[in-house]
């Protein structure tokens, strides 16, 4: 379907964690001109700066030491135009290089099941995407954060095939983990994520579902830009 003039939307994009959502999410957003927004990372960003201000101490999570830092987190995205993508700063700092350690992706799911840091981020994530014309990638967004966005995929791909790609990006930035700990770790991250008890990951009702197993991004992409063509070209 072509149309001339395609309406600005809400690309909503949830899913299990090491998909490729991120870099899905990425790619949409510079071919369309849109913001992308990764929420992921602003869970990682007050998961991290809870591990260097105390409330996590040897891998437990100390929820009102964390609730009690909320304030004093200011997150902003800066565009880098070196890495073609926008970088997470907290309170002025980038921490992009930071976040995505094991050490943070073994507790960000704790902290990212306290109601009041979902309460800030997610406010924070509406207030970001109030003008449309941004990709969004997360596990409650089509759900949460948009449920009226007007395209909403729902990525999932085998978590053997996941925790291969995650252990490969690790071991590319020179992390010294085994695969199984990295398996591992998707594995209790999808459990985690599916069971809490506030915002859950689970598929929207109308959300498209994904699976990327065995697909390239360019398939990927092949795959959305008709979905997009449709969603933003329609009255709906
Ligand atoms: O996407 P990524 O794997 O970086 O997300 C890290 C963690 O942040 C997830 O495992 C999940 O616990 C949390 N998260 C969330 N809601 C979102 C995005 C991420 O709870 N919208």
């Amino acid at each position: 379907m072509e149309c001339s003039k395609p309406r600005k939307i809400v690309v909503a994009i949830d899913g299990y964690s090491s998909c490729g959502k991120s870099t899905f999410a990425k790619t949409i957003a510079r071919s369309l001109g849109y913001i992308f927004i990764d929420t992921g990372a602003m869970y990682r960003a007050v998961t991290l700066y809870a591990f260097e201000h105390g409330a996590i101490r040897s891998g437990i999570v100390d929820e009102e030491a964390v609730v009690g830092l909320l304030d004093e987190i200011q997150i902003a995205f800066r565009f880098n135009p070196e890495r073609g993508a926008s970088d997470i700063y907290v309170n002025g700092e980038r921490v992009e290089g930071r976040i995505r350690t094991i050490e943070v992706s073994n507790c960000v799911s704790r902290v990212s099941s306290i109601r009041e840091v979902r309460q800030k981020l997610v406010r924070m994530q509406q207030e970001l995407g109030r003008s449309r014309g941004v990709v969004m990638d997360g596990r409650d967004i089509g759900t949460v954060v948009f449920p009226d966005a007007e395209l909403k995929i729902f990525m999932t791909a085998d978590p053997q095939v996941r925790a291969r790609r995650r252990y490969d990006e690790l071991r590319a930035k020179g992390d010294d983990v085994s695969l199984e700990e990295v398996l591992e770790n998707v594995r209790s991250r999808d459990a985690a994520d599916s069971g809490r008890a506030i915002s859950p990951l689970r598929q929207a009702e109308d959300a498209l579902v994904l699976d990327n197993s065995c697909m390239s991004v360019e398939e990927q992409m092949a795959w959305f830009m008709e979905r997009y063509r449709e969603a933003a070209c329609s009255d709906k």
